[in-house]
């Protein structure tokens, strides 16, 4: 992987959806450009993770945030900007079209903040995107606090902002506007208090877990399609004109299908599929003529474990 400070070089790989390591005020992070599904895709598989994540998307300016949340007006979204932002706090509230369901688990919501390092920072304002970024690590590895241990654990990665060493910080504390009263979903370095002079803040309890997962990974099932959803390995019959069949790889039965009908990915590339998956369950999740889902198997290898792990979670309601 190469290493660097080249500014110019680094935003211009994030912006044409290549991955880029990057100093936070924590530890190294691996950035994609948070609105383009496949380069979002491209971390899971860099970072091995076993499941899909919702991402912390990293904005420049509260304009870049307010082009991401739904409803920017919230004065509440305002006075926790005005007073924290840059800094480590992630504010969680209803997302608007254009971030992709990769990024949030297909969750309606969308977690922002505005990072504090001056590399990080810069490297955004340059790049003019959304960087999604979890740390820059294997999956249940160390978290880096150094160039070198980002080079040691990953490949993949198209550039390392070298920024030297970052200072070891608590995570980012994340709080969630969803609900009528803001909610504490992970404690971090700004603290309940400090919130509390600017909003009213409540922590997060275990009954909320479905609509506001605290560690969605772990749930067995948060984001299910009410409609029944089948996993396949290779059609053996058409299922229907009411079913609707999402293929992450080559079928040869699916020409003539009756059924309706979304591929992942033309090429059976695995990268691709995980980026469409939930945006696919969604939609036909929302077709009213589909009435049951069919979804196809694929490889546990690679990001092939991601993809599988969640559909095994949205399948398991119903049994599959
Ligand atoms: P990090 O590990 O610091 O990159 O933070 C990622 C964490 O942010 C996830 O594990 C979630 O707990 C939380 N998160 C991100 N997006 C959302 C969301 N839309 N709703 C609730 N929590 C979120
Ligand atoms: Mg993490």
């Amino acid at each position: 992987m190469e290493r660097g400070t080249d500014m110019q070089k680094a935003a211009a790989i994030l912006r044409e959806g290549g991955l880029v390591a990057f100093p936070t005020e924590t530890v190294y992070g691996l950035g994609a450009n948070g609105l383009n599904p496949v380069a979002v895709a491209r971390i899971f598989e860099v970072k091995r993770r076993p499941a899909f994540d919702p991402l912390i998307l990293h904005v420049g300016s509260p304009e870049q945030a307010a082009d991401l949340f739904l409803y920017p007006e919230d004065n509440r979204i305002k006075a926790l900007m005005e007073r924290f932002w840059p800094g480590p706090l992630t504010i969680v509230a209803p997302r608007k079209p254009i971030v992709p369901d990769i990024v949030t688990s297909g969750m309606p919501t969308v977690a922002v903040r505005i990072p504090a390092h001056p590399i990080a920072l810069e490297l955004i304002r340059t790049a003019g995107v959304p960087v999604a970024a979890p740390s820059a690590n294997l999956f249940g590895r160390l978290s880096p606090t150094l160039p070198h241990h980002v080079q040691k654990q990953l490949t993949g990665v198209d550039y390392l902002l070298d920024g030297g060493k970052t200072q070891i910080g608590v995570e980012s504390t994340i709080i969630s506007l969803t609900g009528e009263t803001a909610t504490l979903l992970r404690p971090g370095f700004i603290t309940l208090e400090q919130i509390r002079e600017i909003i009213p803040v409540e922590m997060a309890n275990a009954s909320d877990a479905e609509d506001q997962p605290l560690a969605p990974g772990l749930l067995k099932s948060h984001y299910s399609p009410e409609k029944p959803l089948t996993v396949f390995e290779s059609l053996q019959k058409d299922p229907g004109s009411h079913a609707g069949v999402i293929f992450l790889a080559h079928d040869p039965v699916r020409q003539n299908l009756k059924a309706h009908i979304i591929n992942l990915s033309a090429s059976g590339d695995l990268i691709e599929a995980a980026a469409h998956l939930f945006t696919a369950l969604h939609e036909m999740e929302n077709n009213p003529e589909v009435k049951e889902i069919y979804i196809q198997k694929v490889e546990e290898r690679g990001i092939g474990i991601a993809i599988m792990d969640r559909i095994r979670k949205a399948a398991y309601r119903h049994g599959n």
